[in-house]
């Protein structure tokens, strides 16, 4: 599932690819993505125009097109971009289709219909309207003000770190690396944290994500430390002589290592 890193790495190809296009026509769009905006909405907001810049925050990306306004893009549990120039070689599960001028296409893709697309005049509006908490690469940078927006909150540290209204960007995978690194069972409550846990929580959620990045969010593989190559029941800990469980967690498969997560 898409989560900060995986989104940082579709700006990238986003900004590579589809920015300063003009957009002739809105081919297709699956109306089960759309909260409350309709094809003919969209369209008429699209076209004619080119996107000159973008912008990530959590989970979402930005697209902001000429004049007023931004294209919402949430990318679900199998959301991606692709822009191409033969039809043929257009994704299996096209979900937003728009054609540049110059004749390539740009697409959103997604077999699993979760993700979503809407239109918002700035960013910090759907950011207020979504109630979504700072970006976490972002907050990460500096440990006081993480400290100050994670402390006193009740619950587990992993529901904690998944909470987007608290922390925006981190999901199940990077909550499970983040704890497995620092070494903190994931149960552990968020309430006992201290200042000094907390900066030290910032630390290492800023560097797993950094990290993540510069590895293209997995495409140029993982650390040999870490438990994202390795997330499986029965696997043994890269960084002990422990055994990676499984529990469920607020609904989630949550993997760690009993032996050095305390
Ligand atoms: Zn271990």
């Amino acid at each position: 599932m898409p989560e900060l890193p995986d989104v940082q790495i579709f700006k990238q190809y986003f900004d590579a690819t589809a920015l300063h296009r003009k957009i002739v026509d809105v081919l297709d769009c699956d109306p089960k993505l759309l909260a409350d905006l309709s094809q003919q909405k969209l369209s008429r907001r699209l076209k004619g125009k080119a996107f000159s810049e973008t912008r990530r925050h959590g989970k979402y990306l930005f697209g902001r097109f000429e004049n007023k306004g931004v294209l919402v893009m949430h990318f679900g549990m199998t959301g991606f971009l692709r822009v191409f120039k033969e039809k043929e070689k257009a994704p299996e599960h096209v979900r937003l289709l728009l054609q540049f001028k110059d004749g390539y296409y740009f697409a959103y893709d997604s077999k699993r219909r979760l993700g979503k697309i809407a239109i918002s005049e700035t960013m910090e509006d759907f950011i207020a309207e979504k109630g979504l908490g700072p970006d976490a690469l972002e907050l990460s940078d500096d440990g006081a003000r993480f400290a100050e927006q994670l402390k006193g909150h009740r619950g587990s540290i992993k529901g904690l770190l998944m909470n987007q209204e608290v922390l925006a960007g981190i999901g199940n995978i990077y909550a499970d690396e983040i704890l497995f690194l620092i070494g903190w069972h994931p149960k552990k409550k968020a309430g006992d944290l201290n200042e000094q846990e907390l900066k030290r929580l910032a630390a290492k959620t800023h560097h797993i994500l950094e990290t993540a990045i510069d590895r293209g969010a997995g495409e140029k593989g993982w650390p040999a430390s870490w438990l994202l190559p390795r997330r499986e029941a029965g696997r043994s800990c890269p960084r002990c002589s422990g055994t990676i469980q499984r529990i469920t967690l607020a609904g989630r498969g949550s993997y760690y290592c009993p032996d050095h997560q305390a």
